[in-house]
């Protein structure tokens, strides 16, 4: 039985790596094994939706993280805990298999003690942690972990990349010397977090691409020192590229000024918005949403209804439409404020995102490396067939729902 180790590096692209250069550990993964150049995502292209896309093999309409915060409850909270997938994700099935798990900050796997063995989750409650961040990490993690997390604690200044990934990576490290677990998922995410901050183009993203990939490295020696490595299954992948912007449309105070205030509210997912209705029809919003769409100020580009979401996208939740902003604009939730905001680098919200159509480029990628898998390099594939791969590595049957695993194998 072959182990397998997964390492999501978040908003990762082709170009990223192509521009980074100095990668030697992408590039033997992807010099050995197959490639897939440009992934087609979910919609939105939002951290948390995509994460449970990868581990479900399912759409957001289906698992039913259709966000990275939840609209519906109140202090909107992330959408982070395992029980809030309303399917099976791939941990049912590899513990129903015998296989040990462990996850290191993979998003939506929080509380999943029952399905994770060794888990350490992805945070998103911040307030809670700035005191006390070995006393929440002890907390929300594996018992079992304890002093694997005392001993790099100190690494992390809380909300501060790349030390949350350093951090993480250590712990994966001394996860896989310590246990051995038969699976591992890990994320860092610092690639991420420094495009939104300078834009995918800068130098700081590139040194950032050059840090993920020593810590994939890093990964990797630790399965040599621990002679799992012959027997290892490399998979580095991506959940969505980035799109930069140069300014911010507060739909909420377009509504506001229409005198709408109430029957439309938007909530932003970056390049898009989830539009919820209270007192008027879908067809009067469509109506007005398109007319608005036709006012190159509002930053609209699309507009989808509910039907159009399900059938293209396999999206649905408790809102009814989906605006896609033109492709140099994000939105946000304001009211009482300029409709439009420039945005520059350094900007608080950023100055470059994601959330938008998963057919626009650039996309995420999907690297698979080890035994059983074949040297190929393939163009263009779906998100949702990555769990499927995963439980066929791990030679689990998956369940006929799920999608055809992608074509890596020998
Ligand atoms: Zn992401
Ligand atoms: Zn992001």
């Amino acid at each position: 039985m072959p182990n397998l180790i997964v390492i999501s590096i978040d908003a990762l692209t082709d170009e990223d790596i192509r521009k980074a250069g100095d990668t030697p550990n992408l590039n033997s993964l992807i010099g050995s094994g197959t490639y897939i150049r440009s992934v087609n995502g979910i919609y939105p292209s939002l951290t948390h939706p995509c994460h449970a896309t990868i581990i479900t093999g399912k759409t957001p309409g289906v698992h039913g993280v259709v966000s990275n915060e939840d609209y519906g409850r109140h202090g909107r909270p992330w959408f982070n805990s395992l029980s809030e997938l309303k399917c099976p994700s791939v941990f049912d099935y590899f513990k129903r298999a015998g296989l040990s798990s462990a996850v290191c900050r993979w998003p939506v796997t929080a509380g999943g003690f029952d399905k994770i063995d060794y888990l350490i989750p992805e945070i998103t409650d911040e307030n809670f942690i700035i005191d006390d961040c070995l006393g929440y990490y002890l907390k929300s993690s594996s018992p079992a972990l304890g002093p694997i997390i005392r001993k790099h604690i100190g690494i992390l200044s809380f909300k501060s990349q790349p030390q949350e990934d350093l951090f993480s990576t250590a712990c994966v490290c001394d996860i896989i010397r310590t246990f051995r677990p038969d699976v591992l998922f890990s994320h860092p995410a610092c690639v991420d977090t420094f495009k939104h901050r300078k834009g995918s183009d800068s130098p700081e993203v590139l040194e950032m691409v050059k840090l993920a990939d020593r810590m994939v490295g890093d990964i990797i020696q630790a399965t040599k020192d621990t002679g799992t490595y012959e027997k290892t299954v490399f998979v580095v992948l991506s959940d969505h590229g980035h799109i930069r912007v140069d300014r911010e449309i507060a739909l909420n105070e377009i509504f506001r000024r229409d005198g709408m205030e109430g029957k439309l509210t938007a909530d932003e997912c970056g390049h898009s918005a989830q539009i919820y209705l209270e007192g008027i029809t879908e067809e009067d919003a469509l109506a007005y949403l398109k007319e608005k769409a036709k006012d190159s100020s509002c930053g609209i580009e699309r507009v989808f209804g509910s039907q159009e979401l399900k059938q293209h996208y396999g999206t649905s939740g408790n809102f009814s439409i989906m605006v896609e902003s033109d492709d140099h604009t994000q939105f946000s939730n304001e009211t009482y404020c300029a409709i439009e905001r420039k945005i520059t680098v350094d900007d608080h919200h950023g100055c470059s995102t994601h959330g938008h159509m998963p057919e626009k480029d650039p996309k995420p990628v999907f690297i698979a490396s080890g035994p059983g898998i074949a040297h190929r390099l393939i163009e263009e594939d779906s998100m949702l067939r990555e769990a499927p791969t995963f439980l066929k590595i791990m030679k689990t049957e998956a369940p006929s729902y799920m999608e055809e695993p992608l074509d890596i194998f020998c």
